[in-house]
């Protein structure tokens, strides 16, 4: 999952039973979206920052009690609710050995109602899988998406950024997955490394789908204070490419992509016909999610909850019934702008319309100039009642998307105003 992660807040305490469920209109039938949170890894490569920590036996027969009791607990508090899909992010949820996925698995069948067709999917690192037998395993369980964390097919990308397995073990790993049966692999990279160049990346692109691969995400590298990654950059030149030939890496890339035949739905996700990720896509359409294990993040109605990082505090907090958890009261304001915010991430866009009836105003008319600006600039589109980043534009969604939070909404106004399609 894309992790939101947080120092738990200091704000209300929890009042679970009066949790406000589904708020959302439909959300009931539409199911939940399940995350499992799994916080170990086999090391640390030097980009990271996500929660995890190196696996051992004690901690983590620590985390399957408390993960298991919560299960128990939530899904008790919110009526056995359905779920629509299950996504085991980390971490390296791989590293999880058969018989205890299997004890998840049904915890999460007892005390949530599966929905017909549910999309399981569990990320994969190629140092923790096994033969193809062990991938029949986690079928047998019912996974039947897989997210392999292969980042670059070039061994020296690879050591410099600390992963523990070499593009050999990739492309392995990636056939015995298929020749077990799994019929929607998705594998993740990273482009924009040290030392890569725009045509290095288009290469590993034509490479990596001679895979043929389901889904690719493909991610920009970023390097975050802390890492291992940072303090090197402090020392020495990275080599990273300059920003001009980073924003023809996105474009190329992308184009590179629809022409094998993966159309990009989201910024960094591309997919064959039918193969997008039902679970992201449920998270950028601002569906209810409920997280589970350290650091994982729910937001059911307007309540978003963040589970303590460390073991020690989340298993308190699970054995204490919540009690100690904060939540987040999202006002109508923080909605929209994430509405704003996630849409156009995606290359559906958002829906104009839908933004005027909940906002009370037309988004076209208060950020008149700067729309306009985006459109002349071909940043931007209006089509059928959507505003659409292009490929350029989602190339500095960031800045774009700043732009739009930072203005203010209108005062209040009597006129009703239109939005043009
Ligand atoms: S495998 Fe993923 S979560 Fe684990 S250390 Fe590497 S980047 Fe971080």
């Amino acid at each position: 999952m894309p992790k939101i992660l947080g120092e738990p807040l200091n704000t209300p305490r929890v009042d679970v039973d009066a949790l406000p469920l589904f708020q959302g209109k439909g959300e009931k039938a539409k199911g939940l979206l399940l995350y499992v949170h799994v916080p170990f890894c086999h090391s640390r490569c030097a980009y990271c920052s996500f929660h995890s920590q190196v696996f051992n036996d004690v901690t983590f027969s620590w985390y399957m009690k408390t993960l298991l009791l919560e299960i128990e607990l939530w899904g008790r508090r919110l009526k056995r609710p359905s779920i629509a899909t299950i996504y085991f992010g980390g971490g390296t949820p791989s590293l999880v050995p058969l018989n205890q996925l299997q004890r998840i698995m049904e915890a999460i069948h007892k005390h949530f109602r599966p929905m017909p067709r549910m999309e399981v999917t569990l990320e994969a690192n190629p140092e923790s899988t096994q033969d193809a037998s062990w991938f029949r395993g986690l079928l047998s369980l019912g996974i039947n998406r897989l997210s392999m964390g292969v980042q670059s097919l070039t061994d020296d990308d690879l050591k410099r950024l600390d992963r523990p397995h070499n593009a050999r073990m990739a492309v392995e790993a990636f056939q015995q997955a298929r020749q077990a049966g799994f019929t929607n692999i998705s594998l993740d990279l990273i482009w924009g490394l040290p030392r890569q160049r725009l045509k290095q990346w288009l290469d590993q692109l034509k490479t990596i789908s001679r895979l043929g691969p389901e889904h690719l995400s493909c991610y920009n590298l970023t390097i975050e204070e802390g890492t291992p990654l940072y303090r090197q950059s402090l020392e020495m030149d990275l080599e990273l490419p300059y920003e001009q030939e980073q924003g023809k890496m996105f474009i190329y890339g992308a184009e590179e992509l629809e022409s094998l035949g993966y159309l990009q739905y989201e910024i960094s996700n591309f997919a064959r016909m039918g193969f997008e990720s039902r679970h992201n896509q449920g998270y950028w359409e601002e569906r209810d999610f409920l997280g589970l294990g350290p650091s994982a993040v729910t937001t059911i109605g307007n309540r978003r909850y963040r589970n303590p990082l460390f073991m020690d505090e989340y298993d308190a907090a699970v054995r204490g019934d919540f009690s100690s958890i904060g939540f987040e009261e999202l006002d109508e304001q923080t909605r929209l702008t994430e509405m704003v915010m996630l849409a156009l991430r995606t290359s559906k866009g958002l829906d104009l319309k839908e933004h005027r009836k909940r906002a009370g105003f037309d988004l076209v008319k208060t950020h008149e100039k700067l729309i306009k600006a985006l459109i002349a600039n071909d940043l931007a589109r209006i089509n059928r009642g959507r505003l659409r980043l292009t490929k350029p534009g989602m190339a500095v969604s960031n800045v774009i998307m700043e732009r739009i939070a930072l203005a203010e909404p209108p005062a209040p106004s009597s006129t009703p105003m239109s939005t043009p399609t």
